[in-house]
């Protein structure tokens, strides 16, 4: 991996991002770099927006106002990787590591899918985002997954790509060597399933299987806890298939 600086905070702002601009700071970003991050005047961080790469910008002024100024660009923009998760939600604790756990293993997109045996009633989407966003601001990453809005799995699947290989987390699969099972899936774009803390039921289950590209992925004799499922399934997939290569 190429060396990136870990050392210096690294903020994601919204906003373009462009040689000599000021950028004045929300309150939010304004207190997390005054007060949590404790930065002097002319300290340096990192921006990124999703777009423009990544920035080294210095902190302008303290006080009531605080402003970055944008100097210039460290890194260039990444593309997104072809692999997406699809999950249901789970209570609060474990869905904030799902998130920010699947953000660093390089997802593209992240979708909430309500399944039957989903226990979770409301879905807090602009939690999920700023999860994303956090993870992303730690791990170095400019490209910040999207959060899409939670989907019933019935809408979610009619509407998936057909050329998606949709790699399906079963635990009910036989023990198969799971790597052998991806490098046999169709080439394209993937999207990794996992299921509730109740698991998929029986008519979802032969929905996934009915689809054209679908692969059953079996994650070993034991069943794992959603979170976990997730973290070694996307682990799999870009080993074999994505940018792990
Ligand atoms: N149906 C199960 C547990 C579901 S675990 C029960 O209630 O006993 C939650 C999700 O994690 C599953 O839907 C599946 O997608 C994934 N998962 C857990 N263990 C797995 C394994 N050994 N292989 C593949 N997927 C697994």
């Amino acid at each position: 991996m190429a060396r990136q600086d870990f050392r210096t905070p690294r903020l994601f702002l919204d906003t373009e991002l462009l040689a000599g601009v000021e950028i004045a700071l929300g309150r939010d970003h304004a207190n997390y770099v005054q007060n949590v991050m404790r930065l002097p005047p002319g300290a340096e961080v990192l921006v990124f927006n999703g777009r423009d790469g990544e920035w080294r910008a210095s902190l302008e002024s303290m006080k009531r106002r605080v402003s970055l100024h944008v100097q210039h660009r460290e890194r260039e923009q990444t593309k997104a990787g072809g692999v997406a998760c699809a999950f249901a939600p789970l209570k609060h604790a474990r869905l904030d590591y799902m998130v920010q756990k699947a953000v660093e293993m390089g997802v593209a997109s992240l979708t909430p899918i309500l399944t039957q045996h989903t226990q979770v009633s409301r879905v807090n989407v602009e939690r999920m985002r700023a999860n994303a966003i956090e993870a992303a601001e730690q791990c170095g990453i400019l490209t910040v997954p999207a959060v899409g809005e939670p989907a019933p799995f019935g809408q979610w699947i009619a509407n998936l790509d057909d050329d998606r290989v949709l790699v399906f987390c079963d635990e009910e699969a036989a023990i198969d060597d799971p790597i052998s099972a991806l490098r046999g899936a169709a080439e394209g774009p993937l999207i990794v399933a996992v299921g509730p803390e109740g698991g998929f039921s029986d008519s979802e289950r032969r929905t996934m299987l009915a689809r054209g590209r679908t692969v059953r992925l079996s994650l070993g004799p034991r069943i794992l806890r959603a979170d976990t499922a997730a973290v070694a399934a996307l682990a799999l997939v870009q080993a074999v298939r994505g940018d792990w290569r």
